[in-house]
This record gives structure tokens, C-alpha cells and sequence, in this order.
């Protein structure tokens, strides 16, 4: 092994309760819910919270439509990695704003849900070199890492005390899917079957993006990201996550 393999470190196991926040059904899917299918096999515990439905993410169908298509299909994707808890805030898809009413109900749902470990997307302007991120992931990442601080303070958004929320300071990690800067990885060998078919689920909108069979386009670019992700995790299929911790 060389120095280069070793570089992700594995991520902390020493937690009970993870809270997923992406803008998009989707989001969780294109890497990190292997992780969260091998957190749900240890017997952990993770919700996953979205911030839109999704609606405006296929060329061919109307927003009125697509939300409940895209819901449904979120829903079946969180239960193929054992994820039970799927909530929708109802931000318009494409435009969500950052700013104070996003931050305090990211807080308020970190609050009810008490993580340990808060999951988001690529906060950051590009997915690496040359590659552009988009607005809503922007915004929802960095209101996450934002939020974390605003749940522990009583004295930020105190309406939400008044709303019978206590606040909840307990946030050790905020871990980053898809960051252009991984920190960490988990180890995805005996989910990976699991995390492609969590992928696969979002039929309606790979049909829009892709030609392929939903399961075919799922398992070659999970599968090449793994490996991508395995080159620095000692030869072993993972998924990363730049790791924030609090
Ligand atoms: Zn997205």
C-alpha cells in the first residue's frame, strides 16, 4: 500500500444517529447511501430530510407532476438502504434561498431528530476542476453546516424554544458527499448492490438524463466511483466525505 491509498481515514463509528439534509431527491443517491445502508446494517438510526421535491429536475414533466413522482420514488430509494424516515420542506425546487428561514428550519429539524452526525451534499462552488456546482446545493450544504450551530444555541431563532424545541448541541460531524476535498470514506464492499439499486429507484429522472436502464446506468457509475474512491482507501470500494468536525 502507498501513502497515496491510505489517505482517506474511516470515517467515526462511534454514534447512534445520523440526519441526511439535501436539497433533491437524488442528492443521497449518487454515492453516499452506501454508506447509509451499512450504518442501517450496524443498527444505526438515519432520517433523511429534503429540502425540495425535486420538481423541476425532468425536461418532460410539469412541476405539479413530477413532485409526487419524485417523492415516491425518494421514498422507495431511502428504503432500499433501510432508511424509514423521509421528510420534505417545501422549498421551490431550482431556487432555494440561503439565508435565516433555511437555517432555522434546518435547525428546528436537528432539534427534533437529536444527530450525532449530519450528512449534506457538496457545499462548495465546484465538484472539483472545471465542474461547476449548482445554486440549491450550494445553498442547502452550507445552511446545514450553518444550522449545526444554530440547534445548540437557545438564544438563536428562540421562537423555536417557544415552540416546545429544545436546543440540541449534540452535532459532532458534519460529513460532506461528493466534497471535490474527501477526508474520509466508508467501506461500501457489501453495499454497493444496495446503494445501485437505492439509485436505480429514481427511474423517472435517469430515463430524462440517460438511455440506459436505470439499473445498467446505476451500476457503472456507482461501481466507478467506488473504485475511484477505492485507489485511497487501500484498494477497498468505498465512498467519501469531507469531514467537518464540530
Ligand atoms: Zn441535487
Amino acid at each position: 500500500m502507498t501513502d497515496q491509498q491510505a489517505d482517506l481515514a474511516p470515517m467515526p463509528e462511534d454514534w447512534q444517529r445520523c440526519l441526511a439534509i439535501v436539497a433533491h431527491p437524488d442528492d443521497l443517491e449518487y454515492g453516499a447511501s452506501g454508506a447509509v445502508a451499512a450504518w442501517t446494517d450496524a443498527g444505526r438510526e438515519v432520517a433523511y430530510l429534503l429540502v425540495t421535491r425535486g420538481e423541476a429536475g425532468i425536461d418532460g414533466i410539469p412541476p405539479e407532476h413530477a413532485a409526487a413522482i419524485r417523492e415516491r420514488e425518494q421514498q422507495a430509494s431511502a428504503a432500499a438502504v433501510g432508511v424509514r424516515s423521509v421528510e420534505f420542506l417545501d422549498h421551490q425546487d431550482g431556487v432555494i434561498e440561503e439565508g435565516l428561514a433555511l437555517r432555522r428550519e434546518l435547525a428546528r429539524a436537528i432539534r427534533r431528530h437529536r444527530p450525532e452526525l449530519v450528512v449534506t451534499l457538496n457545499h462548495h462552488d465546484t465538484w472539483g476542476p472545471g465542474s461547476w456546482n449548482t445554486p440549491d446545493h450550494r445553498a442547502v450544504g452550507r445552511a446545514a453546516l450553518d444550522a449545526v450551530g444554530d440547534a445548540g444555541n437557545r438564544w438563536i431563532f428562540p421562537e423555536l424554544v417557544g415552540e416546545g424545541i429544545e436546543p440540541w448541541n449534540g452535532v459532532r460531524w458534519v460529513a460532506v458527499a461528493a466534497s471535490p476535498y474527501p477526508s474520509h470514506a466508508v467501506d461500501v464492499s457489501s453495499t454497493l448492490d444496495r446503494a445501485i439499486a437505492s439509485l436505480a429507484e429514481h427511474r423517472a429522472y435517469i430515463e430524462e438524463i440517460s438511455d440506459r436502464d436505470p439499473v445498467a446506468y446505476a451500476r457503472e457509475l456507482l461501481t466507478g466511483f467506488a473504485r475511484e474512491a477505492a485507489a485511497r482507501f487501500g484498494g477497498r470500494l468505498a465512498t467519501t466525505f469531507e469531514l467537518v468536525s464540530l
